[in-house]
């Protein structure tokens, strides 16, 4: 046996329900809020995110999956989807094909992390965008969307948490404050943090080291520290979401791993899930259209996980069942008829199933049981002799006779019904 790659998954049938009622749920709100999917390739050239996420990133430094490719060219798989979509969004100048650049997209994602739980090597997101608005109102509308999908897969426990990190203006004057809290305390961090403080200080609000927190606890906040345009803007927008009641939390911790990030950051945090706890991430990044060659427009968006959707999804969440359907057979005679039955469901728009090796009645029904079949059609004996099918309701173990040339009808009925043979 040739096992996965670690870090990879299969997502098999009785999980992979979960996986569509996600992508389908996060899909039709998506297009309810006006955003367009794209679908951008998985391999992209490697300078696209070091340019895009940023050299500094732990994501571009560690985690890529980059190889030079059999022509000499360097290539990655994507590590996130935002620099993909910028560069869709400039490459084929959707600022003049789409009415509005507002974007959705879904697919695998790769990253060479340390595998755990919610955490894995090849992973799946959902990415919203948004292009050239600069009005507070979109920072609200994309933190809403994403707080209506938590909200639409019933996830429970969910947390909203919002930040400003300011922007190119007011960001150097809170590196400095930073820096000169830090004081004699920034040789004490750990080196990820040292590299931090050279490179982009905001960052070491992302440390995880146990020790370093009292020292990180001490140090100022960004929202103490913006521009005048900045605080204005993050006024509104926290004015937006109480006129939403969107219940929200500001948190000073909030800075986000990459370096494009402006002005809003924003979480929602699942509190069932453990250690690795963010559902979903984003905010605004006005200055990365123009780094990687676009015009100077501004953009905003959040990027969720599937697998960590999936998760924290309540027990009782309304997962299709699998069959709906299935037309059991009496004997020989039964089962040329049974089959045709099934054909007609089937082209009647509904889902039927049948035993497909000719078998016993019992192992059938029991087949019916395991499919979690709603209705079973039993063909054949008498019955099919005098022109009729039974209907059974496999909740309540109800049965009626119908006549053959009804049977189609019923078995809609039945399924759209609470109960076959209520009332009968
Ligand atoms: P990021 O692109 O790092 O801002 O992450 C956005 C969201 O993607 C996170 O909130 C997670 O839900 C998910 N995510 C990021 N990295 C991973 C990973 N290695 N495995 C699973 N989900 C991930």
């Amino acid at each position: 046996m040739i096992p996965a790659i670690r870090g990879t998954h299969d997502i098999l049938p009785g999980e992979v329900e979960k996986w569509r009622w996600v992508e389908r749920t996060a899909q039709a709100l998506c297009e309810r809020y006006g955003y367009a999917e794209v679908r951008t390739p998985i391999i992209e050239r490697e300078e696209l995110f070091a340019k895009g996420t940023g050299e500094t990133t732990d994501i571009v430094q560690k985690e890529m999956y980059a190889f030079t490719d059999k022509g000499g060219e360097r290539v990655t798989l994507r590590p996130e989807a935002t620099p993909s979509m910028v560069r869709a969004y400039v490459e084929h100048n959707l600022e003049q094909a789409l009415p509005a650049a507002k974007l959705y997209a879904i697919g695998p994602m790769f990253r060479y992390e340390r595998p755990q739980k919610g955490r894995y090597r090849q992973f799946h997101q959902l990415d919203v965008e948004v292009f050239g608005i600069n009005d507070p109102a979109v920072d609200a509308e994309v933190i809403d969307l994403a707080w209506a999908l938590v909200a639409a897969l019933r996830i429970p426990q969910a947390e909203l948490v919002i930040n400003s990190v300011g922007c190119a203006t007011c960001r150097p004057k809170f590196h400095e404050a930073l820096l000169a809290a830090l004081g004699q305390d920034l040789p004490k961090l750990c080196a990820d943090c040292q590299r931090r403080a050279a490179t982009n200080p905001l960052r070491i609000y992302d440390c995880k080291v146990e020790a370093d927190q009292p020292i990180i606890d001490r140090l100022p906040h960004a929202v103490d520290y913006l521009c005048e345009p900045c605080a204005t803007h993050f006024a509104a927008v926290r004015a937006q979401l109480d006129a939403w009641a969107l219940p929200w939390r500001l948190s000073h911790r909030l800075v986000r791993g990459l370096d494009y990030y402006t002005r809003t950051t924003f979480e929602i945090l699942g509190q069932t899930l453990g250690a690795q706890n963010a559902l979903l991430g984003g905010g605004r990044y006005d200055g990365l259209v123009r780094t990687l060659g676009g015009p100077d427009r501004t953009g905003i968006g959040f990027a969720a996980g599937l697998e960590r959707l999936v998760l924290a999804l309540p027990d009782d969440a309304p997962i299709e069942a699998g069959a709906r359907a299935f037309v059991v057979a009496i004997g020989e005679e039964g089962r040329g008829e049974a089959l045709t039955l099934l054909r007609e469901l089937r082209e009647a728009g509904l889902a039927a199933q049948m035993e497909l090796e000719a078998r016993g009645v019992r192992a059938q029904m029991k087949r019916a049981d395991r499919l979690a079949a709603r209705v079973t059609i039993i063909v054949g004996g008498d019955e099919l002799a005098r022109g009729e099918v039974t209907l059974r309701d496999m909740g309540t173990g109800d049965q009626r006779a119908v006549p053959r040339a009804e049977a189609v009808s019923a078995v809609r009925e039945a399924l759209a019904g609470p109960m076959v043979g209520a009332g009968s």
